[in-house]
């Protein structure tokens, strides 16, 4: 049912939510709250100014309401709870006006302003407390709506649709109550038993599917014989030696093992974990080599436009003594420039491609596509991963992933994989030095900063993404321009780049940038991944704490690309503590482990916006029991074909998993 039908919902609150992804009445019942207040009675005595308050009372006067600005209005009246007289506020309640009548109890939720022994009032509810805690649910505010409308709307709604996905036996197994259920006590639990209930059943349905879908890749995967093919490890030598640097060691076992993978009739499925910066790129330029060499093409994806334009000129650079055809294919691409992509790719007249997830749209066709890389693979949900259209063969597959990931973990999500590990950097790298400052001790960074230009060097500044509906009072990227300019605008060029900005627009910046023409880059998180430009030594990130440690470890990682000193400074004046980490290590794979004792899985595998990992209750960390249960019966399920008497289970993954 549409969210417009919803008794109450006029037209530009259900367009606001329908703007925010909430389109039906399911949509809405399956918005969870993001955590539960605990209602009970304040004892007014261990309050303490602007504390927040719960009380019930005995209405004193009748109340006063005042309109203003069109559509607000404010009420107060006096409220007696036995020990004191309080004044109590409310905003838009005028609505309620005739229910508080004097002599009436009821129940005021707020702010207390005890200086002035007034309640700034968020809820005012009829009658007394209950003598048993209430448990609130708190939802993030969407489509402009406050949590309590939030609420409200939800608790209006008398019927909605659930498909149930856990089938009844694992239901029974582990005591679960049905998803309907589930889902109305989430939305209002009478105790902390029966949330814990809820939670249990759609906590576990998560990660049922998860792991179902991850299984099930897995077993398409396996049950397929790769490609083999005759490659003379001399020609890939004679290509290794004519590199402007030596392998390190690591890397060459990488190259060892990737020919060995190719050249044998099993089919290639092999991650390379490396910290950033430590050149997984030019092992992934091997593998499309020799790729090359045995005639198939090669596909190369990489998470964002900058990347895979970065990748591009690099390969075209490497390859240039080389008769070798390489292309782009990014979603930016006017519609005739795909096309002529396509066509091409079709009549076997590219032999590597590289782009963004446009590699894989439904219109491209592969002709003798040999082997997909994945560049940054933690950026990409499963359902990415899994999108590879191919007419007839089936390609090796290579992933590159900045992100170490704890052992247990990846052996429950990439349990299928080779994984092999870049260890060491190339050598000459110096250590960065990362310092924390306060907003206030920018001067400090501002002195490096000067220092570093005055050596010809450039300089990141990174300002966090704001969303428009932010109201959090973030350093944007134009304020940030601001400042730098009336800093450094009289010795060196600055240059901006955002989200908001067209290809093109984005291109020229980087360009300048990687040209050496502008000293300081201010931007988004867009340059986040992979970029690699070695002269510059510095990265300065704004409102750090915004940011999980294993993406700053990321963003720290585009300095210190050579054997320059590099420097990164980090400013936050919150969550100091955590942010410290940074300054104590470099080591990429004790950040995670960090990050992961910290935050659980989201910042880890920097997946927040890309679907399959983003588990709305489940945490990988706090629900691992529940994670191994879920991987075991998944499996059992897709063994033997059982999974056909579970046609929803059946439907489900075939919109899911487009597999090759
Ligand atoms: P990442 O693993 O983060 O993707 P890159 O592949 O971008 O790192 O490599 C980082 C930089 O190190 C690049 O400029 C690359 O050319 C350089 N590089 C890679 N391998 C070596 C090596 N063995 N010796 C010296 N420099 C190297
Ligand atoms: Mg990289």
């Amino acid at each position: 049912m549409e969210i417009s039908s919803l008794k109450g919902i006029g037209p530009k609150t259900s367009k606001a939510l329908e703007n925010s992804g909430i389109k039906t009445i399911e949509d809405l019942m399956n918005y969870y709250p993001f955590r539960y207040d605990v209602i009970k009675r304040s004892n007014i005595n261990e309050l303490i100014q602007d504390d927040k308050i719960i009380i019930d009372g005995i209405i004193e006067n009748t109340p006063n309401v005042f309109y203003f600005n069109k559509k607000m209005n404010k009420m107060t009246f006096k409220l007696n709870i036995g020990s004191y007289l309080l004044n109590v506020i409310i905003f838009n309640r005028a609505f309620l006006k005739d229910k508080i009548k004097i002599g009436s109890i009821i129940t005021v939720i707020g702010k207390f302003d005890k200086a002035h022994s007034k309640i700034i009032a968020s809820d005012i509810r009829m009658g007394k407390l209950p003598s048993i805690p209430i448990i609130e649910p708190i939802y993030h505010s969407i489509g402009g709506l406050s949590s309590n409308q939030i609420k409200n709307y939800i608790y209006s709604v008398d019927d909605f649709n659930v498909t149930e996905y856990v089938p009844e036996y694992l239901k029974e197994k582990y005591r679960l109550i049905d998803k309907k259920s589930s889902i109305k006590i989430i939305h209002n639990p009478k105790n902390s038993k029966e949330l814990k209930q809820a939670e249990n059943y759609l906590k576990y349905e998560e990660l049922f599917l998860f792991m179902l879908k991850m299984n099930s890749l897995k077993l398409n995967k396996s049950n397929k014989i790769g490609l083999k093919r005759n490659v003379d490890k001399k020609s890939v030598m004679d290509f290794i030696n004519k590199l402007p640097f030596e392998l390190t060691v690591d890397q060459m076992e990488c190259v060892n093992k990737i020919y060995e993978d190719l050249n044998s009739s099993n089919r290639m499925n092999r991650l390379i974990q490396g910290d950033v910066g430590s050149g997984k790129t030019i092992v992934a330029i091997i593998a499309l080599y020799i790729n090359y060499l045995s005639g198939y093409e090669g596909a190369l994806m990489a998470p964002t436009e900058v990347l895979a334009y970065q990748h591009f000129t690099n390969l075209k650079n490497i390859f240039k003594d080389y008769n070798i055809n390489i292309e782009i294919l990014t979603g930016n691409l006017k519609v005739k420039e795909k096309k002529d992509i396509y066509k091409r790719l079709k009549n076997k007249e590219i032999d590597i491609i590289i782009g963004t997830h446009a590699l894989f749209s439904e219109d491209v066709t592969y002709n003798n596509l040999g082997l997909v890389i994945t560049d940054e693979q933690h950026r990409f949900g499963v359902n990415q991963r899994g999108n590879l259209k191919n007419k007839g063969i089936t390609p090796d597959i290579l992933y590159l992933s900045a992100t170490p990931i704890p052992r247990t973990y990846a052996l429950t999500i990439y349990g299928d994989m080779d994984v092999s590990s870049i260890k060491t950097l190339p050598s000459g790298r110096k250590q960065i030095i990362t310092i924390l400052k306060k907003n206030k001790e920018i001067k400090d960074v501002l002195l490096i900063m000067l220092e570093e230009i005055k050596k010809k060097h450039q300089i990141y500044v990174i300002a966090p993404l704001i969303e428009e509906s932010d109201k959090i009072d973030l350093e944007n990227v134009n304020e940030l321009e601001k400042k730098m300019t009336t800093a450094f605008g009289k010795i060196c060029k600055i240059g901006v780049m955002h989200g908001k900005m067209c290809k093109e627009e984005k291109d020229k910046v980087m360009e300048e940038f990687k040209k050496g023409e502008i000293s300081i880059l201010i931007s988004t998180t867009v340059i986040e991944v992979g970029v690699d430009v070695k002269n510059a030594t510095m990265m300065v990130i704004f409102d750090a704490y915004r940011f999980g440690l294993s993406q700053l470890h990321q963003l720290r990682g585009r300095v210190g690309r050579n054997d320059l000193q590099s420097y990164c400074a980090l400013i936050s004046d919150k969550e100091k503590e955590r942010l410290d980490i940074m300054t104590k290590t470099n080591d990429g794979f004790k950040i995670s482990e960090e990050d992961f004792k910290l935050r659980g899985s989201g910042d880890l595998f920097g997946v927040r916006q890309s679907g399959d990992m983003n588990f709305k209750l489940a945490n990988f960390k706090t629900d691992f029991n529940i994670l191994v249960k879920a991987r075991d019966d998944s499996n059992q399920i897709l063994q033997n074909n059982q999974i056909e008497n579970y046609p929803k289970l059946v439907k489900l993954l075939n919109e899911s998993v487009n597999l090759d």
